[in-house]
């Protein structure tokens, strides 16, 4: 094994540079019988900073050198990859990584010990991201290795150290190659429009519907709208996606009014960025005006995240919406926090109960009492409940109970098909009751 290399390239706490790393890495791996790349990142330095001082806090960062570097026996290389980041190369000596998960987690809570003794305030706390290299692995591989693990633990207080695995850096692909995979999906007319009904359980037929995208990567695997969703709302790609859905959604709506069938609403999700999209509502209004099927036909569901910046402007446009004829949803309700300023603003026909808040909701008599009394109120005042996710015969008996008709979940269907949701739910107008 090589010794412990001192070079004083970062001066600020004797650690080499990045680069410096980089470079001497290889180097210092050929001595090495099990090289372990450890990753770690020291969460809160910003409040540290503002509750202690500046000078304090790079007192914490020395330390944590100090304390992982020189205080390790292991320790071959390390550097300082990041302001409030280290990246280390340290000798494995052939533990299970499971053995050195453990050892790293008594190796940063004797850290946290020392530090939160010393300042009692501090709150800090570490992500540490482990990979054991294998033969033939290059460095720089390994090093992301370390980090993918690390990203993992994402702002969890009871993890502090992961290890590695493939599925991180597949997951971490998958995100990567969501925007090309979408604009090839949008260019090639291969985005999925999937429609899920809701169902009046008093009336026992379907009484509206959701339309939620879809599109598959080149494999032919769909993608999850959990990982691409957040992905196209940073990018600024969300309002093209909103808009390929609507205007099927319309399109769907037209061929059915031209078919003579029963015509129900169909809600479609917008995004925050689309009430900024230049034109974006306008052009919408334009083509349901093109299509002459019914407004009311048009149901457009927001989340309360989507709404609390710039209330005043959403609530706004929300409102043309509604005097034009459409319905309006707030999703997810319970789900995030929720506030009673923005119910008492939103000019929403429904609110759509989160399948989360439901279950937990229906776990005990509170619960039920709580729901009970919230459908109540907001019935009374001028709102349409749904509950939605509900998946068992149980879960749908006590929501009837208390008081909510109208279900939206894998008990009546999953999101379908269009043809298929076509096959099971489109009718002529005569055959409803
Ligand atoms: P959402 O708007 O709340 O849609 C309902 C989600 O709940 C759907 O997930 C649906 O498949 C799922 N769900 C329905 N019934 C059940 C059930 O009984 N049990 C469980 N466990 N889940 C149920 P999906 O399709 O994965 O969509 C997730 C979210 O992604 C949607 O939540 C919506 O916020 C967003 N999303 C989907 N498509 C679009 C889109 O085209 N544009 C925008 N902006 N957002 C979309
Ligand atoms: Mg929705
Ligand atoms: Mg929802």
């Amino acid at each position: 094994m090589v010794g412990k290399l001192n070079l004083e390239l970062d001066r600020s706490i004797n650690l080499p540079s990045l680069e410096r790393f980089k470079e001497l890495g290889p180097k210092a791996l050929m001595g090495v019988t099990q090289g372990v790349i450890v990753s770690i990142n020291l969460k809160n330095l910003k409040y540290f900073n503002e509750i202690y001082s500046p000078r304090e806090g790079d007192w914490l960062i020395q330390f944590m050198a100090e304390y992982f570097c020189q205080r390790n026996p292991d320790y071959v290389l390390g550097c300082r990859s990041y302001v409030d980041h280290l990246l280390l190369l340290t000798e494995g000596k052939n533990l299970s990584k499971e053995a050195l998960v453990k050892k790293y987690e008594e190796f940063c809570n004797g850290f946290l010990d020392e530090v939160n003794k010393k300042y009692v305030r501090a709150k800090v706390h570490l992500e540490c991201g482990m990979y054991i290299m294998q033969p033939g692995d290059d460095f720089l591989t390994a090093q992301d290795n370390a980090r993918y693990a690390r990203r993992s633990i994402n702002n969890s207080y009871r993890t502090t150290v992961a290890y590695y695995s493939d599925d991180l850096r597949n997951k971490s692909m998958e995100k990567a190659a969501v925007i090309p995979d979408f604009r090839r999906a949008l260019e090639e007319h291969e985005i999925m429009v999937l429609l899920q009904p809701k169902y009046s359980a008093s009336q026992g037929h379907i009484v509206g519907a959701e339309a939620l995208s879809r599109f598959a990567n080149p494999e032919g695997e769909l993608v999850s709208p959990a990982i691409y969703v957040p992905i196209l709302e940073n990018s600024g790609l969300i309002s093209e996606l909103d808009r390929e859905v609507i205007f099927r959604t319309i399109s769907l709506q037209q061929k059915w009014m031209e078919e003579g069938k029963h015509l129900f609403p169909i809600s479609v999700n917008l995004s925050r960025m689309d009430f900024f999209e230049r034109g974006f509502l306008e052009e919408i209004d334009q083509r349901i005006e093109q299509a002459g099927i019914p407004k009311s036909c048009i149901e457009f569901e927001l989340t309360e995240t989507a709404i609390v910046e710039n209330l005043n402007e959403i609530v706004e446009k929300l409102t043309a919406l509604r005097s034009k004829g459409y319905r309006i949803a707030l999703d997810d309700f319970g789900s995030g926090y929720n506030s009673l300023y923005v119910l008492g603003r939103i000019p929403a026909n429904v609110i759509k109960f989160d399948r989360g808040f439901v279950l937990y909701s229906i776990q005990n008599e509170i619960g039920k009492t709580i729901l009970r009394n919230l459908v109540d109120t907001f019935k009374s005042t001028r709102f349409e409940v749904l509950c939605e996710g509900v998946e068992t015969e149980e879960e749908k008996q006590q929501i009837v109970e208390c008081g909510c008709d109208v279900i939206q979940g894998f008990l009546y269907d999953r999101p379908l098909p269009i043809a298929q949701f076509e096959e099971k739910y489109i009718v002529p107008e005569r055959e409803i009751g």
